[in-house]
């Protein structure tokens, strides 16, 4: 069988089955109901915050999320992410303003951005990549020296806390992604955790199509609820998300064991006060004997597909390209030209790490 990036986490059948087994009695299948609530409050307490807003995906929470706030003009971000990132600030009638990152965790690179920031500046929305904390010190003393929005893409960083907080009660809200590709998923979803209880109302109306009350319509909204199957799965994976990271730690210790001393392979830091989800494991190929494609290329033939996230660079993408220039983020380009990211999942076998690392290792 073919191993590829990853592979979903999902409960064992029979749990997931009595999890939804009551919406048969109250056919009330979506618009927030009690599997909806149920699993905002698990979520509030196992990632340490103080309010989340749930959707139906990450995406489009973001996107609320820099409508929310009534933002205009220009968003300080980094290329080194998934398109959805740049596409928020785009579709939100922002604009993205490109930042490089930091060669060492790939995140934002603070001592880059007070050069970017104008009079249009109203907010940075930095990224965790892979997991891996930002600066969110720095992050927070520019915000308040400039008296603009830190908000962060967490897609990546479920589960992740920065100095015994729980990484979503950094700045001024973070968007979640629950997607099945995630660590934590529920099928399609995603959040906004912010500590602002006022945000938090106006996501919930944004979400349902700005209704509130059944006679009125307060602001242009859009429908992005998350739906009680999409509840229920969460519930049932945060049961077992543990479980999950765990299993998750184990791989990436195996991987460490084969790959952590060789010449022109460089793997993550290890990030101080970070406790980790161990989401994925990218590797940076650079001066080591054999070229990115080569190593793609043997690893196919025998069935095993990892990923070059995140190549090319949002702006490289056809849609952007001809608005940027990724010769501004140098750092960003080179990382993006030289990094794959290796299967990881919990389930995937010792044997298994051990036969990718032969591929990747053999002469
Ligand atoms: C997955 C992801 C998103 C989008 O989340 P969806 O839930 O798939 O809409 C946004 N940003 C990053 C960095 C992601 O990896």
């Amino acid at each position: 069988m073919s191993i590829l990036v990853t592979k979903s986490s999902i409960p064992p059948f029979e749990e997931f089955i009595e999890e939804i087994a009551p919406l048969w009695d109250t056919r009330w299948i979506t618009n927030m109901n009690v599997k909806h609530q149920e699993l905002e409050q698990q979520l509030i307490s196992f990632m340490e915050i103080e309010n989340i807003s749930l959707f139906t995906n990450g995406h489009l929470a973001l996107e609320s999320l820099l409508k929310a706030l009534g933002l205009e003009g220009e968003v300080i971000t980094t290329p080194f992410t998934f398109v959805s990132t740049t596409h928020a600030i785009v579709n939100a009638g922002l604009t993205p303003v490109f930042c490089d990152i930091d060669p060492l965790t790939y995140t934002i690179d603070v001592h880059s951005i007070e050069s970017l920031i104008t009079d249009k500046t109203c907010a940075i929305l930095a990224v965790h990549v892979y997991g891996n904390v930002c600066d969110v010190e720095a992050l927070e003393y520019i915000g308040k020296k400039y008296d603009i929005k830190i908000l962060y893409d967490a897609a990546h960083a479920f589960g992740v806390s920065y100095k015994g907080k729980g990484i979503g009660s950094y700045g001024d809200a973070s968007m979640f992604s629950f997607h099945a590709t995630k660590v934590f998923n529920t099928i399609e979803g995603g959040a906004i955790a912010t500590h602002d209880e006022h945000l938090k109302e106006i996501l919930e109306k944004i979400k349902n199509f700005g209704i509130n009350g059944p006679e009125d319509t307060v602001l242009v909204g859009i429908n992005a609820k998350m739906n009680e199957f999409q509840a229920s799965m969460g519930i049932c994976n945060l049961r077992h998300i543990d479980e999950y990271i765990t299993k998750r730690q184990r791989v990436v210790e195996t991987y460490n064991s084969f790959l952590s001393s060789i010449n022109g392979i460089k793997l993550q830091p290890d990030q101080k006060n970070v406790v980790s989800n161990y989401g994925y494991y990218p590797i940076v190929i650079d001066g080591f004997y054999k070229e990115r494609e080569e190593i793609v290329k043997q690893l196919n033939e025998k069935d095993i597909f990892p990923r070059k996230y995140f190549y090319p660079l949002t702006s490289e993408m056809s849609c952007y390209k001809q608005k940027y220039s990724s010769g501004k983020t140098p750092v960003a380009l080179s990382i993006s030209e030289k990094i794959l990211c290796l299967p990881l999942y919990p389930d995937l076998h010792y044997e298994e790490v051990e036969k990718i690392c032969g591929i990747i290792l053999e002469s």
